[in-house]
């Protein structure tokens, strides 16, 4: 495996970082660690960036020309991934689109849902959320309990509420899992529900890493179109299996971390903290399991490139991620805890209360270690 960058590439992520450069406000810091992504002026500075990177073909130049993509590689779109998460992500939930509900419709739709939902995401004009977890369903997805029942006149109605909700104050449709009526063995289906339909409640939940990105949502007789179920009645765990593969991977959060690890590196220097051996010691340690992060990921990547099939190399890439997070947020906590604070410095703020949260969502640590000890170590499932 060869992972150094060819010219065009390096040229891709260049034109990126000026972009970015041009577009993030000098207070991009605080007001994103502190108003958090989902804050009312940052999404509108999403929806106005997202556009102007699908003008430039930078949203999903790696689909398919038919979708509205430029069919490269999928090394094109990690760079996207490195260079957003570097800043935190100023897309918000475009990612989410562009990642695995895109490649999700791509592969489970019907000719009439791709020409619906995949050029709305490869032009940046839509948000999606994510409708899994419920109150008594997180790790245990199998408990879901929101129920889609097939109306006669066609159409289903549907009932329940989820939970820690991303983004849905702001999305406009969600990608949602319900248990059908009569839908096969466990029922499970999954379905595109416009977040406009009558019947459906958002409410915020205030959070540390954000007052405005989580939200509960409820459905309370909420009626979607016969044409909103993805895929077959009952077909929602293969779906979900399949992109969830995408989704823990396809954030680059080891490059967030890597960007925070330097400023840190940086502000301990000014503060003559880095002479210390135990100091520096632990940075270069974070800075190991940064890497390994990256690498890690890579490997997936490399095999989504050769159309591999999705392995537990996706478990291992996103357990390595999770502990750069922490190793890179303790060494904020530990030697500079005064700028951790409200008013500190933002993009430690930023970090540290991301990393809080980043061993439970897409998935708790534990989960993935339990995903690799059965799938690469055999070990059997516990009772
Ligand atoms: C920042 C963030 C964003 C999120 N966004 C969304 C979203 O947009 N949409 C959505 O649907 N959900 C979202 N979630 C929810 C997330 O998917 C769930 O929190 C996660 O799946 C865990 O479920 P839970 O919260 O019910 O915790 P539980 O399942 O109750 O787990 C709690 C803890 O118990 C332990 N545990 C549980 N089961 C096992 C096991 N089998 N083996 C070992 N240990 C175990 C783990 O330590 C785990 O951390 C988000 C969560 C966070 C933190």
């Amino acid at each position: 495996m060869d992972f150094s960058w060819n010219d065009a590439e390096r040229a891709y992520r260049a034109e990126l970082v000026a972009l970015l450069e041009a577009k993030l406000h000098e207070n991009w810091w605080n007001d994103f660690a502190y108003d958090g992504p989902a804050g009312p002026e940052l999404m509108a500075n999403a929806r106005e960036f997202n556009r102007e990177l699908a003008a430039r073909d930078l949203v999903v130049r790696h689909w398919p020309e038919a979708y509205g993509g430029k069919n490269a590689s999928a090394w094109q779109q990690i760079i996207v991934s490195e260079e957003m998460w570097s800043n935190g992500e100023p897309r918000s939930s475009l990612y989410l689109g562009a990642n695995w509900a895109g490649p999700a419709i791509m592969k489970f739709g019907t000719e009439a849902q791709k020409q619906r939902y995949l050029r709305p995401i490869a032009e940046g004009r839509v948000l999606w959320c994510q409708g899994f977890s419920e109150p008594e369903a997180g790790t245990d997805l199998a408990n879901m309990s929101t129920r889609a029942e097939l109306l006669p006149g066609g159409g289903y109605r549907i009932n329940g509420s989820k939970v820690w909700t991303s983004y849905a104050s702001r999305a406009d449709v969600c990608f949602l899992l319900a248990r059908l009526d009569g839908g096969g063995k466990s029922g499970v289906t999954c379905f595109i529900v416009p977040m406009d339909t009558p019947g459906v409640v958002v409410r915020p939940i205030p959070a540390i890493h954000s007052p405005h990105d989580f939200n509960e949502v409820f459905f309370t007789d909420a009626v979607a179109p016969e044409d909103s179920r993805l895929g077959e009645e009952g077909q929602g765990w293969d779906i979900v299996t399949t992109i969830l593969h995408y989704e823990r991977i396809g954030a680059a959060r080891y490059e967030y971390s890597r960007r925070t690890l330097d400023h840190i590196v940086a502000l301990l220097r000014a503060r003559g903290l880095f002479e210390d051996p135990v100091v520096r010691g632990e940075c270069a340690s974070a800075l190991a399991m940064v890497e390994a992060a990256r690498l890690l990921t890579y490997v997936v990547i490399d095999g989504r490139a050769k159309d591999k099939p999705p392995s537990a190399d996706t478990y291992v890439a996103r357990f390595a991620m999770i502990q750069a997070d922490h190793a890179v947020a303790n060494l904020g906590s530990t030697y500079l805890p005064d700028l951790l604070v409200k008013g500190g410095d933002g993009m430690l703020h930023a970090h540290f209360t991301a990393a809080i949260t980043s061993g439970i969502a897409a998935g708790a640590a534990e989960v993935q270690l339990n995903m690799i000890s059965g799938r690469y170590l055999g070990l059997p499932r516990g009772a």
